[in-house]
């Protein structure tokens, strides 16, 4: 019957406002209330008429309705039927009554066990491979002794008496619409429909006893700060059948050492000289596969700060597939913030050579042996000092005491 359109079962269209909808299940639930419409039939289409009302009356239920059919709204054929009685005004005591039997339930119901929740926290490492822990939780569980049904064991339990195991009474009641019935709990068994001679002395009757578990939780490679795993079941035991609740873990992530993530990407801020930017040079940068811990990258003359270098597939796992992002080194430019002596006399005589504009161009680079087969084509030497003599290969031995004494 869950399967049924909702404005089929109403008798309205689309386009019919809340009015027309509240109008038409008025009239509907009067024609098919089981207690004035004897056909055998008539249950089932006041349960199907409340369950279409529940959704066309609420506006994001029904927008959710027009979108996706039932499933949108997360129809269950009437679990949670009877909502909103406020259509009825001053009706609403004695539909109260009437509603309540036509669902045919148990006025007990069945109460759904509570979530837990529990933290991790995992070194940068942990989050990036995944990791094993185990938390430690206190909660409710189906009493052993008894297995939750309360009793003593090998104590009976029997059928009440009041209700006869229906765990509910009724009761003539006259009204505007005529003689309905009124059901409500059996207040002699609480709505169980049955009674304990003798308690269960773990749990005194309630089923339920409180223990402290240690469950073991898995968590994926690639798992981000703030996420959450969720352990399905795992949670506290539910209530007169209800179903057991969850456990969430949540993920906190302590800070790595010198990476960062960005999302599945590993940063490495890598320090570099001015001279070894400027000279190019090999650097050693860590990685974080205990395969490869390190990886030797070549860094090339003129590299400038900020500038990126990506190694590929060092990054960090995406948390639903095999992939990997990758390890981004990010040059970070160290300037000395002291020069001793002989440091000082290097740089100031590397800078008379940018001011007399010397070397500027290529600094010590490949290129610089064509240039001297050309000697006064390219035009370094025309702002020179006369006479001086400056070729490239003066630079670059300028260059390379710069980095001997600036390291
Ligand atoms: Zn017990
Ligand atoms: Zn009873």
């Amino acid at each position: 019957m869950a399967n049924r359109d909702y404005y089929d079962v109403l008798g309205i269209s689309k386009t019919d406002t809340d009015e027309d909808i509240r109008k038409a299940f008025r009239k509907k639930a009067m024609e098919y209330h089981p207690d004035r419409n004897k056909n055998s039939d008539a249950e089932a289409k006041f349960k199907e008429i409340n369950e279409a009302y529940q959704v066309l009356s609420d506006p994001n239920k029904r927008a959710q309705y027009n979108r996706f059919g039932a499933a949108g709204v997360g129809s269950n054929g009437g679990d949670r039927p009877f909502e909103g009685f406020d259509v009825f005004g001053g009706f609403g005591d004695i539909f109260d009554s009437f509603f309540g039997d036509a669902t045919g339930r148990r006025t007990r119901e069945a109460q759904r066990g509570s979530d837990i929740q529990q933290n991790v926290v995992l070194t940068f490492e942990e989050s990036v491979f995944g990791a094993e822990r185990e938390v430690e939780i206190n909660r409710l569980e189906k009493c052993q002794k008894c297995s939750g049904q309360g009793n003593e064991p090998g104590t009976p339990i029997n059928t009440c008496a009041t209700c006869r195991g229906n765990g509910q009474v009724r009761r003539a009641q006259r009204s505007v619409f005529g003689q309905f019935t009124q059901v409500t709990a059996c207040a002699a068994c609480q709505g169980r429909g049955s009674t304990i001679v003798t308690p269960c002395q773990t749990c005194r009757g309630g089923g339920l006893e409180r223990r402290q578990r240690k469950i073991s939780v898995r968590i994926p490679a690639g798992v981000e700060a703030g996420m959450q795993v969720r352990l399905s079941g795992e949670g506290e035991a539910g209530q007169d059948g209800g179903s057991t609740g969850n456990l969430y873990v949540y993920v906190d992530v302590r800070a790595h050492e010198f990476f960062q993530r960005d999302d599945s990407d590993l940063i490495y801020e890598m320090p570099i000289t001015y001279a070894e930017a400027v000279l190019g040079t090999e650097k050693e940068v860590p990685t974080l596969d205990s395969n490869e811990p390190i990886r030797i990258l070549k860094i090339p003359q003129g590299t400038q700060h900020g500038a990126e270098f990506r190694i590929k597939d060092k990054g960090i796992p995406h948390i639903h597939s095999n992939r990997r992002g990758d390890l981004r080194v990010v040059v970070d430019l160290q300037v000395p913030r002291k020069l001793n002596e002989e440091q000082r006399q290097a740089l100031e005589a590397f800078a008379q050579t940018l001011s007399s504009g010397i070397g500027v161009k290529d600094a010590g680079g490949s290129g610089s042996q064509s240039d001297d087969s050309n000697p006064g084509s390219d035009g370094q030497n025309q702002n020179g000092q006369p006479g001086s003599g400056h070729s490239k290969d003066d630079d670059k031995g300028l260059f390379n005491r710069i980095k001997d004494v600036l390291g």
